[in-house]
């Protein structure tokens, strides 16, 4: 007779008084709950690792550490690859470390509130979590002063710290955790999770301080977090002891192919990263006005505080209605009120607004488009991949570059002409372009947009006729990338193959106190670098047109338009000067790049040729 087991008593009573980690997976509209950035990777690059992964043999294990992707790692960073760990997320390397380096009834030094896995992963290991309380959220210096006091009790216990810190966004100072190296002598583990976000580095601490650990990961700026990928950085005399205790093929072949795929296209994690940056601000001010406590961070999510408790169910729940999930982590140790949410798409954030403003006049809900719920990617892919959707099916009237006979839509002989229709679920636009001036006639849903095409074809000669139509409703982006994806297809297609042209210029705009520098090469590929003062690189230029527009704007062209533009805006008091000089600068550098040498009929290229 077998005696009546509870199988839940089998498990260790300290494990059984935790709770479980729960999240609400279903669709929603904008998800921003769990400090994902909002857009996918782009399909080639997804489709360059699932062909990896079909020339794999699935039936062998994969390399027992993931050498390959750690050597990658090691160039990234410039440190030494045995210096680096790679793991399933960096939540089992922040568990496999604390195993390896507390151990039974160590305890663990820590603050709160922060990532609420820390807990269970110290319980895991059999220590004991100590973690501080942060009495004022405003001022970081106290709890530090604190754990330094805490430190010099027993300099030899492990901190575990985040920074960014998750949930509130802040981040230490790089001398404030030095400082505390310098006093510690057990190990310090640092979870950088949101570190790509942040203005501090502290990898180069790394060199000074052989007890610290450094973690990362691929589930944020590189939109990673379905594959599970993380990393840690120390010195490598750690790291071989470490190797001993963490899981053996804790990785498998889709992980690796992934992680080194997304590492050899480490500018899209940058452009990625760059707009998120921008878009910090603007969310932030956007919640600053609509009343909330908002907290200064760091990363790719905000913390914001509510006046009571029923003010924070009715803004989690009233945008929840709306198909837009936050996280609410009043539950906190000193986060009564507060909210959580990540740095979303340039549609979330103006559903998010009109939500917001919904919930405080009392409105009903807007009816929004149904799902599907839409899956945001970073500007140009957008483009790119309705251009790959549009190449996969056969051509329709709806899109495409049209035009006379010869290549692709150039005029008759010696025109330098070229027309472009392009219609997609979003944006509808026909164009027609003449390098060599004629009239100008444009029409587009947004005055400022207007005033700047209208600037960009004077200033570089362009004839133009253009008109654009789009869904504004949603967001004005779809529009003003549209219209550059089908300026740069005009562009290249005007140009044909590129010969007896002046190919490299550069201009300056000056617009009173703003001065705007553009650099062209007609170079046959699409590569495009902005950069603006950091006052009002995240600001508005109108009230429906940030300035981050007039990059994505370039971005799309200088993609399609295969050319390379580095336009950036050494100095401006104002996004709308900014945004002007920037346009008359780009103009006065393309006039000059497309204008025709005299008399020749060359390929300007060492290789012989542009169009490929
Ligand atoms: N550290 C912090 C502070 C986090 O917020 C998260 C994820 N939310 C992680 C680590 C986990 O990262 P990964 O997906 O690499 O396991």
């Amino acid at each position: 007779m077998i005696r009546p087991i509870d199988p839940a008593s089998l498990v260790r009573p300290e494990v059984r008084r935790l709770s479980a980690y729960h999240l609400d997976l279903t669709p929603c509209r904008h998800k921003l709950d769990q400090n994902e950035v909002p857009w996918d990777l782009p399909r080639r690059i997804k489709l360059a690792v699932t062909e990896g992964l079909l020339e794999t043999d699935w039936a062998r294990y994969p390399d027992f550490h993931g050498d390959a992707l750690r050597r990658d790692l090691g160039k990234l960073h410039g440190w030494p690859w045995e210096g680096i760990l790679v793991g399933n997320g960096s939540n089992e390397l922040l568990s496999t470390m604390l195993e390896a380096m507390a151990g039974p009834g160590t305890e663990v030094l820590g603050v709160e509130p922060t990532f609420g896995l820390y807990r269970m992963f110290v319980m895991r290991s059999g220590g004991v979590p100590r973690f501080l309380m942060r009495s004022d959220l405003s001022r970081p210096s106290l709890f530090m002063d604190e754990l330094e006091a805490e430190v010099e009790r027993n300099p030899r216990r492990p901190v575990l710290l985040c920074t960014p810190n998750n949930p509130t966004g802040d981040a230490l100072p790089p001398e404030w955790v030095a400082a505390l190296l310098e006093r510690l002598e057990g190990p310090l583990l640092l979870d950088n999770a949101y570190g790509e976000f942040c203005r501090f580095d502290y990898r180069p601490l790394l060199h000074k301080y052989p007890h610290l650990v450094l973690f990362r990961t691929f589930s944020k700026a590189w939109s990673l977090a379905g594959l599970r990928l993380g990393y840690l950085m120390a010195r490598p005399a750690l790291v071989s002891e470490l190797i001993k205790i963490k899981l053996p093929y804790n990785l498998g072949h889709a992980a690796v192919l992934a992680g080194r795929a997304v590492l050899a296209e480490e500018e899209e994690e940058k452009r990625r990263v760059r707009i998120i940056v921008a878009r910090r601000a603007q969310w932030a001010r956007m919640l600053t006005e609509e009343g909330f406590e908002v907290f200064p961070s760091e990363a790719n999510f905000l913390l914001i505080r509510c006046a009571s408790p029923d003010k924070a169910l009715e803004v989690r729940d009233g945008l929840a209605a709306r198909g837009i999930r936050i996280r609410d982590v009043g539950h906190y140790p000193g986060l009564a009120n507060c909210l959580r949410v990540s740095v979303g798409s340039g549609m979330a954030l103006r559903e998010t607004h009109l939500a917001l403003a919904e919930i405080r006049e009392g409105k009903a809900l807007t009816p929004r488009p149904p799902l599907p719920v839409p899956r945001a990617r970073p500007p140009r892919e957008r483009g790119r991949l309705a251009e790959e959707q549009r190449r996969s099916s056969p051509p329709s009237p709806g899109a495409g570059v049209l035009g006379g006979p010869g290549e692709g839509g150039r005029g008759g002989e010696g025109l330098r002409r070229a027309t472009v229709e392009r219609t997609t679920k979003e944006t509808t636009i026909r164009l027609a372009l003449s390098l060599d001036g004629g009239p100008r006639k444009i029409e587009v849903p947004n005055g400022f947009f207007a005033h700047m095409l209208q600037a960009l074809a004077t200033h570089a000669g362009l004839g133009l006729d253009l008109r654009a139509g789009g869904d504004t409703h949603v967001d004005l982006h779809h529009t003003v990338e549209d219209v550059g994806i089908a300026l740069g297809e005009a562009l290249t297609s005007a140009l044909g193959d590129r010969r007896g042209i002046v190919r490299f210029a550069h201009a300056y705009a000056p617009l009173d106190e703003a001065l705007a520098r553009a650099v062209v090469d007609l170079s046959g590929r699409g590569t495009f670098s902005w950069n603006a003062p950091r006052e009002v690189a995240a600001g508005w230029v109108t009230a429906d047109f940030p300035l981050t527009l007039v990059a994505d704007f370039f971005q799309a062209f200088a993609d399609r338009g295969r050319l390379t533009l580095h336009l950036d805006v050494l100095t401006a008091r104002n996004g709308h000067h900014a945004a002007e000089a920037a346009f008359k600068a780009a103009a006065l550098a393309l006039r000059a790049a497309i204008s025709v040498r005299s008399g020749s009929t060359e390929v300007p290229s060492t290789k012989g040729t542009l169009s490929v």
